[in-house]
């Protein structure tokens, strides 16, 4: 670990937090050349399964990637960054429970979906119209007329 203000690698750790999921851990450290702190989160390696895709390959699973698809669907709407990072939490969380060996990447979008469907309707409608790739209007008017029918 670079310090990030004098780029000494030696540093000593002066506090360890552990995330409320125990699944990363804070660590406040001190740069021993220039005693400045700063802090580095650890997350554990290998937490993730392997995505399978429709086409029957598989490639490795990419938080950030389902975090990109978020974003793009939020763009301009009210949805802040911790907003964002709870929906991603939720997400992997989710498929963490219900997949064992693998995820398919149907599951992923359909959680996606599930979130955004709570949290904002217009980036559901945005993020679905791609993903499912709506070709005719009536199909996208018929998924409006289904969430109106909801809870809006
Ligand atoms: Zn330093």
């Amino acid at each position: 670990m670079q310090c990030p203000r004098c780029s000494s690698v030696r540093s000593k750790v002066v506090d360890s937090r552990t995330s409320k999921d125990n699944r990363t851990i804070k660590r406040r450290r001190e740069c021993l050349d220039c005693a400045h702190r700063y802090t580095t989160v650890e997350s554990i390696l290998g937490e993730d399964l392997p995505v399978r895709k429709r086409d029957g390959t598989s490639q490795e699973f990419d938080r950030e990637k389902i975090k990109f698809s978020i974003l793009k669907a939020v763009e301009k709407r009210s949805v802040d960054a911790e907003q964002l990072e709870l929906m991603v939490n939720q997400i992997v969380e989710n498929l963490r429970q219900e997949y064992v060996l693998e995820i398919p990447s149907e599951a992923i979008a359909e959680k996606i979906m599930g979130q955004l469907k709570k949290v904002d309707k217009v980036a559901y409608v945005r993020f679905a119209s791609i993903y499912k790739d709506f070709t005719k209007l009536e199909e996208l008017e018929a998924e409006i007329a289904h969430l109106r029918s909801g809870t809006f």
